[in-house]
């Protein structure tokens, strides 16, 4: 049996005969960018945060860089990130001048420890940004009290997090601000390239406004110097036919999820299990594996594809050595891509497939 990590191609056949018609009403209107259905969109997803503001623009990338600078980091400050992270969230921090400080994360969701953050903080600290990797939201209560007593703005990336909750509130409305993607992998993704910030800060939201159009106040008038980061209408109405159906999305996930945690049990894998008030959407289901890449070429050679996000953590990658990053001690981080594994996991991948990798993981560990 083949066994994708996601079927896209299984949700845009399901999903294409109101696709094609979502996108052909925005090309025919050739109102491409920031137009009715980027509008309506804003709106359906800050609702769907319960949030009071969101705003559509070019990527998850850029979403976090706006996001920052929106919140007022710039250059010579510190943002106190993780190094268990894709390499963008650091991107976001280096092109704003900022610094990152990057804390470990704790073993059993791989989110920021809160517990390291304090002896992080310096005069320089202006944020803290945590990862809700995965999909699982990091401990933000612990991290909320920190910021306050420092004087310090929490913004979340919850790029892989579209749908989490912690203590009943959606994560986009847990911080200061919060970046998600729309990149198509994620759990609620678009055909191209896409981003939205959420914020209950009417002054944040207006400066992300700003920036992610070039600073336009008025025609031919430019408040600031911003960026060409403009959601386009197409994306747009895609997300729109998405974001109707997550809550069905999130249920197979989860449901998906349970499957494994049940068929599962007993092996040598660790699960992570759900804290109480913690709830995962399962952008990612991910395990730690002894074994880790035997169990890859076995479950591979029997036509399941898995992936280890992050093989190389950020400290350890070239393209931050001249940052200063290099020299990180991050253990915990160090240690989780030795055993990191992602199994399939996506509304559209049957409860057959996902039984069959139970099945294939059970019989490699002879339990
Ligand atoms: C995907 C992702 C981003 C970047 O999103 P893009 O839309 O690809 O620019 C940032 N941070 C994290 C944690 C991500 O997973």
């Amino acid at each position: 049996m083949e066994v994708p990590l996601m079927d896209l191609k299984a949700e845009y056949q399901d999903l294409r005969p109101q696709m094609l018609e979502a996108m052909d009403q925005a090309l025919s209107s050739m109102q491409l960018f920031l137009g009715p259905n980027v509008q309506a969109l804003e709106q359906e997803f800050a609702q769907f945060c319960e949030v009071q503001h969101a705003i559509g623009c070019g990527s998850g990338t850029d979403a976090c860089q706006l996001a920052l600078e929106a919140a007022g980091v710039g250059p010579g400050d510190e943002v106190i990130t993780v190094g268990w992270t894709f390499i963008a969230t650091i991107a976001a921090i280096v092109h704003l001048g900022a610094q990152p400080v990057l804390v470990d994360i704790e073993p059993t969701h791989f989110n920021m420890d809160p517990a390291l953050v304090e002896p992080a903080i310096t005069s320089k600290t202006r944020a803290i940004m945590p990862v809700h990797i995965y999909g699982y939201p990091a401990d933000m209560g612990a991290l909320q009290k920190i910021a306050d007593k420092h004087g310090l703005l929490v913004i979340e990336d919850a790029c892989q997090a579209h749908g989490a909750t912690l203590e009943g509130k959606r994560v986009g409305g847990l911080g200061a601000a919060a970046a998600f993607s729309f990149y198509l992998s994620k759990a609620l993704g678009c055909y191209g390239e896409g981003g939205m910030i959420t914020t209950n800060d009417a002054g944040l939201a207006e400066r992300v406004r700003l920036l992610r159009n070039h600073g336009y106040t008025g025609k031919y008038d430019h408040g600031t110097i911003g960026y060409n980061s403009r959601l386009d209408e197409v994306q747009a109405a895609v997300l729109r036919v998405k974001l109707a159906r997550i809550e069905d999305s999130l249920a197979r996930r989860r449901h998906q999820a349970e499957l494994y945690r049940e068929r599962l049990n007993g092996t040598p894998l660790f699960v992570p299990p759900e804290e109480p008030g913690y709830r995962h959407c399962f952008y990612m289901f991910h395990v730690r594996a002894p074994q880790r890449d035997e169990l890859v070429t076995y479950l591979q050679e029997r036509g399941i594809s898995t992936a280890q996000h992050y093989v190389h953590p950020v400290h350890q990658q070239p393209a931050v050595a001249r940052y200063g990053l290099a020299e990180c001690h991050l253990p915990v981080t160090e240690h989780a891509s030795q055993e990191i594994l992602i199994l399939p996991c996506h509304p559209y991948l049957s409860d057959e497939q996902i039984l069959y990798v139970a099945e294939q993981v059970r019989e490699f560990y002879g339990v």
